[in-house]
């Protein structure tokens, strides 16, 4: 792992190697943590996060669903985030904010005194997924129902199920899962959102079962500026064997186009026009190289 010098835990800041946790700390028992990942990078004007205030917008949300009070405001974290950045010289990296039930009781229900600890880390992390177009397998495990949780909130609990779709493709020729939902439709991918062509409209899993990415949001707006149409529905994966193009799309995957799921190839296996199109948007947008799309972007110095 790349590690950088500081990471920011409630208040202070503390070398790499000293931030350490009890054993006995509730969430690493129960997963009774709340997480985000961001991504910041090199723009025109230096170092840029992007999304940022969405990204600790959905951290707060999230904090909430687990009943979780942080004690710092909406600023100081923002501030926060920017100042790990910028201590780290961090100019092309992911941000990791983590809040979690900290140490002192046992009990499964979080008594109302456990400490609630926050942590910002950040590092240089390149390509998530091994290759630049994906071949995808549905997956035995379903995505989380949304009557057993709150799917939107990004709680670290919620992952295991995510672990246990990538675990089952672990020493297979697949880079990623597909996970559907109880119904069998489409929900998203193990840490992503998927989008299929059809007919030159965008098609979307709506919100219900998903995690409603931030960058899920970003493709929308390109759409919408691109004048490409666009939908939210459900399908089921037949759809995808079927599609003109299909991407996924995430802040660690950013925009990455589909080959084939469950062995047949969508369209000609290439990156399709709409995805391309998009992808490029995207990469103008995290790089402050559209200026109706700067207020996506955080400036660090
Ligand atoms: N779904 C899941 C399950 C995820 O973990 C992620 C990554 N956070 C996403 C979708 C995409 O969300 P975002 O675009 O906000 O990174």
């Amino acid at each position: 792992m790349n590690k950088t010098k500081k990471i920011w835990k409630n208040g202070q800041w503390i070398a790499w190697h000293k931030a350490q946790t009890h054993v006995l700390t509730h969430a690493l028992h129960y997963g009774s943590a709340v997480f985000e990942g961001i991504r910041c990078y090199q723009g025109k004007k230096g170092t840029a996060i992007f999304k940022l205030e969405e990204h600790i917008d959905r951290f707060f949300f999230s904090a909430k669903q687990l009943g979780m009070k942080i004690p710092y405001t909406f600023y100081e974290i923002c501030d926060a985030t920017i100042n790990t950045v910028k201590k780290n010289r961090c100019s092309e990296g992911y941000i990791r904010p983590l809040a979690y039930y900290g140490y002192g009781s046992m009990k499964l229900t979080p008594s109302p005194e456990l400490p609630i600890d926050v942590i910002i880390a950040c590092w240089p992390w390149g390509d998530y997924l091994p290759v630049k177009t994906v071949d995808v397998v549905t997956s035995p495990f379903i995505r989380i129902h949304p009557k057993s949780t709150i799917t939107e909130a990004k709680i670290s609990g919620h992952y295991v199920n995510s672990i246990l779709a990538g675990l089952a493709i672990q020493n297979s020729p697949y880079h990623e899962a597909i996970l559907l939902d109880s119904d069998g439709f489409v929900a998203e991918g193990s840490a992503e959102n998927i989008f299929i062509v059809k007919d030159n409209k965008l098609i979307t899993t709506p919100k219900g079962t998903i995690l409603v990415g931030i960058t899920r949001n970003s493709v929308i707006e390109i759409a919408k500026e691109q004048g490409v149409e666009f939908e939210e529905r459900v399908f089921k994966k037949e759809e995808i064997y079927t599609a003109d193009e299909a991407f996924f799309c995430g802040t660690a995957v950013e925009i990455t186009p589909i080959r084939s799921l469950d062995n047949q190839v969508i369209a000609s296996g290439k990156i399709g026009k709409i995805t391309e199109i998009i992808k490029n948007q995207y990469h103008k947008m995290i790089r402050g190289e559209i200026a109706s799309f700067d207020k996506s972007l955080t400036w660090v110095n």
